[in-house]
C-alpha cells in the first residue's frame, strides 16, 4: 500500500480570507477549505485524511463507499485509493446517471462504480462488503459523504484552525455558515466550539457568543436537525450531558429550494458575482448555495456590523458543471 505523503504528515491550516463583497453592514471572511491540496480539497478531502489512517491501520485492500454522480466524496476515495494503489467500489444510485466531471474523474481514477436503484442501496452494500469478504479480500466502508465518526473528528479540526486564527488575529468572529449535508461538517464544528468553549473557560477566559449556521443544501429542518445531533452526541459521548444545549445547533431548510441539486436563477447570480469579484469558484450544489443562502439568512435576521465566517467546503469540480450548463443556456 503507498502512502500519501500529505496525509501522513498532516494538513496544513487552510487560509482565512477577507472578501471584498460587502454584502448588508457586515465584515465577511472566507476559510479556503476548498485549498487543501488534494483532489480539489473541500471538507471531503479532510475526511479523507482521517480515512486515510484508518484504511492503513486495517490493511484494507478495498474501499467501499456510496454516493451520487455528483459527489464530491466519491471523487476523494476514487483519488485515494488510486494513489495508495488500492481498489476502489463505488455503489451509486441509478436514478441520476448524467455524466458530470465527478462521475469521470470516478472511472479516470480506476473505481468500479454499481448502480442499483436509490431504495436498494443499503442492501446492495451489505451484499458487496459480503462478497468481497468471501473472495478473500479485505474491504473498508465508509459511509455516503464520509459521514460519522472518524468525519466529524476531521471537522473538530477545522474548527481548531478557526480559532487557533481568531486567537492569532485578535479577531472573534460573529457568526459562521457553512453548507450542511450530512450534517457531520456542522457537527464537528459545533464539537470543536463546545470543546474549546470548554478549554477557555476552563483557563477563566469569557466566551462569547459564537454562532455557527448550516444552510441546508436538501433536508428538512426536522430531519436535518436530528442527524447533526445525533452526530454531535456520537462524538461528545459521555460529554455530551454537559456540553451540549439546543440553541447551539442551529440547521435551517429555508434556503434548500426545493431539495438536492436544485437551484434559483438568483443563485447562478450571486456564484458569478463571488467570481467576479473575489475570483472564488462555487457550484450549485453545496457552497454556492450555501453562500446565497447565507445572505439571504444575514438579511432576514437584520445582522449588522457583525464578523461573519464562511466556510468554503470545497465541490470546484461541480463549478465546471455550472459553467458547461450556462454555456447550453445562453446558446
Ligand atoms: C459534502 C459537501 C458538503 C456537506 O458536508 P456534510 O459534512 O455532508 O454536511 C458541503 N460542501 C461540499 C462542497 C460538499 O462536497
Amino acid at each position: 500500500m503507498r502512502q500519501i505523503a500529505l496525509f501522513e504528515q498532516g494538513i496544513s491550516p487552510t487560509p482565512i480570507v477577507k472578501m471584498s463583497g460587502c454584502y448588508g453592514e457586515n465584515e465577511y471572511y472566507i476559510k479556503r477549505e476548498d485549498m487543501i491540496p488534494f483532489s480539489f480539497g473541500g471538507n471531503k478531502a479532510r475526511k479523507a485524511a482521517v480515512f486515510y489512517k484508518e484504511i492503513k491501520a486495517c490493511g484494507a485492500d478495498i474501499v467501499m463507499t456510496y454516493g451520487s454522480n455528483s459527489s464530491n466524496h466519491c471523487r476523494i476515495i476514487a483519488n485515494m485509493a488510486a494513489s495508495m494503489g488500492i481498489a476502489c467500489h463505488i455503489i451509486s444510485p441509478e436514478e441520476n446517471r448524467e455524466r458530470l466531471y465527478n462521475t469521470r474523474l470516478v472511472e479516470d481514477f480506476g473505481a468500479t462504480v454499481e448502480t442499483c436503484p436509490v431504495t436498494e442501496v443499503s442492501g446492495t452494500i451489505d451484499r458487496r462488503m459480503e462478497s468481497f469478504r468471501q473472495e478473500g479480500r479485505n474491504p473498508y466502508f465508509i459511509m455516503g459523504g464520509g459521514h460519522g465518526n472518524p468525519g466529524t473528528r476531521a471537522c473538530v479540526e477545522t474548527y481548531r484552525e478557526i480559532a487557533a486564527w481568531e486567537e492569532e488575529h485578535g479577531l472573534h468572529f460573529d457568526y459562521i455558515f457553512h453548507a450542511s449535508g450530512t450534517g457531520t461538517t456542522q457537527a464537528g464544528l459545533v464539537c470543536g466550539k463546545l470543546l474549546s468553549d470548554a478549554e477557555r473557560k476552563e483557563s477563566g477566559q469569557v466566551v462569547g457568543g459564537q454562532k455557527i449556521v448550516g444552510i441546508s443544501i436538501a433536508r428538512n429542518e426536522e430531519r436535518g436537525r436530528e442527524v447533526v445531533r445525533q452526530s454531535i452526541e456520537d462524538y461528545l459521548g459521555a460529554r455530551y450531558t454537559e456540553l451540549f444545549r439546543e440553541q447551539e445547533l442551529i440547521f435551517t431548510d429555508e434556503y434548500c429550494m426545493g431539495g438536492y441539486g436544485k437551484y434559483t436563477p438568483e443563485i447562478a447570480e450571486t456564484i458569478e458575482e463571488v467570481m467576479k469579484r473575489d475570483g472564488i469558484p462555487m457550484d450549485t450544489t453545496y457552497v454556492g448555495k450555501a453562500f446565497h443562502g447565507m445572505r439571504g439568512y444575514v438579511e432576514a435576521h437584520g445582522l449588522q456590523g457583525k464578523k461573519i465566517l464562511f466556510i468554503h467546503t470545497g465541490g470546484t469540480p461541480l463549478y465546471f458543471d455550472f459553467l458547461e450548463r450556462q454555456k447550453q443556456e445562453s446558446v
